[in-house]
């Protein structure tokens, strides 16, 4: 059966992202697919990643995560590593460390729990106060993952990298770089990978981030990876994703009448509109009512009334083209009249992280050039 809306994921956007912040951090990614891919699609996703050589590895948020980046990569010759940013439940390690998916550490409790062979990456908490090793026990800990020949990374995350203040950001750095320095043998000797960039770490303290010792060797932008960077930063990013939804119907409203539920729109004049196959349950958040509107045949057409869980109404009177069922039209992404999912953020009043995954799961996922 057909798609009421399709999220395209452009290869070019994605390769032109990649290389434009591995040229920034100076490294290879890390590339989080976390979320379904922020939404882009998981599988699609890590498979296209994969094969760029500006991809060391994949970053996911958790177990099931990591075996639907496996099975998107199945049937390619070269796999590359998968880490799992959150501690797995013990009874998870076993599994994950046979199939090569490197494990996060994110207290010393865990020791106990790992399986020989594991991989694993040491995450520091080095003031974001969510995950990871004390600083206190984090020398302690490394240098036991080192002597059992499982130290394959070391890691932390920055709480406010997009804060024009970056005192917080300093204290965080300045204790990464102290751990790094006492571990520096176990480091060396391991060959361990050391990342701390996300995308706002990747955008402000590329430079800075650069003088760490032993030297950064990953970076692990996420949402700029999808085209999105700070708002006031120009950046030469390409949104990843165009949020395209089928026109189901076509009708004209005549004056006077309303549109929709708690009849919000009223038509001035005879109005010419469609619905389209997209609503809130989509992701199309029903408070951008009256303030969205979509792309057809490069016209702009607000979205009359209400939004509803699975469809909306939009006003095509403007469109010069024959409107017919079957058209589709652009509700976000690459295209120059349309508004793009941080415009939508906007609208919203949500960040562009959400925008993005709650992209919902009617909608299919698509490559496209
Ligand atoms: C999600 C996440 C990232 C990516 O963050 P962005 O802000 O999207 O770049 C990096 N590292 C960790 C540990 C994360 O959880």
């Amino acid at each position: 059966m057909l798609p009421r809306a399709i999220a395209f994921s452009s290869r070019q956007a994605l390769l032109n992202n990649f290389r434009v912040l591995s040229r920034k951090a100076g490294v290879p990614l890390l590339l989080p697919i976390k979320a379904n891919a922020y939404g882009h699609g998981l599988e699609q996703i890590a498979h296209f990643a994969m094969q760029q050589p500006v991809i060391w590895g994949l970053a996911v948020s958790s177990p099931r995560e990591a075996l639907r980046a496996l099975k998107g990569t199945a049937n390619l010759d070269q796999r590359k590593p998968i880490l799992i940013f959150t501690p797995p439940d013990p009874s998870e390690m076993q599994s994950l460390v046979g199939l090569g998916v490197h494990i996060s550490l994110t207290s010393p409790h865990e020791l106990g729990e790992l399986p020989e062979q594991a991989k694993v990456h040491l995450k520091i908490d080095t003031g974001m106060n969510r995950l990871g090793v004390k600083v206190t026990d984090a020398v302690q800990v490394g240098r036991e993952l080192a002597k059992r020949g499982m130290l394959a990374g070391i890691y932390s995350h920055f709480s406010s990298a997009d804060d024009p203040d970056i005192s917080h950001s300093q204290k965080q750095y300045q204790i990464f770089s102290d751990i790094l320095l006492t571990l520096h043998k176990e480091i060396e000797e391991s060959q361990a990978q050391v990342h701390f960039s996300n995308t706002a770490g990747v955008l402000n303290y590329g430079r800075w981030l650069s003088q760490l010792r032993p030297a950064v060797t990953l970076a692990r932008p996420g949402l700029s990876s999808y085209g999105y960077g700070l708002p006031d930063q120009e950046a030469p990013l390409s949104p990843v994703m165009t949020l395209k939804a089928r026109i189901t119907s076509v009708r004209t409203v005549p004056a006077g009448e309303t549109v929709g539920y708690s009849r919000l729109w009223t038509a001035p004049k005879d109005t010419k509109v469609a619905v389209i196959g997209i609503g809130y349950a989509d992701g199309l958040p029903r408070n951008t009512s009256g303030k969205a509107s979509v792309m057809l045949h490069n016209t702009s057409c607000p979205i009359l009334g209400f939004i509803c869980m699975d469809q909306c109404v939009i006003d095509v009177s403007e469109v010069k083209a024959e409107v017919q069922t079957g058209d589709w039209a652009t509700v976000w992404g690459r295209s120059p009249l349309a508004p793009d999912a941080m415009q939508l953020a906007k609208w919203a009043g949500v960040a562009t992280y959400e925008m993005l995954t709650k992209v919902g799961e009617r909608v299919d996922r698509q490559m496209e050039d």
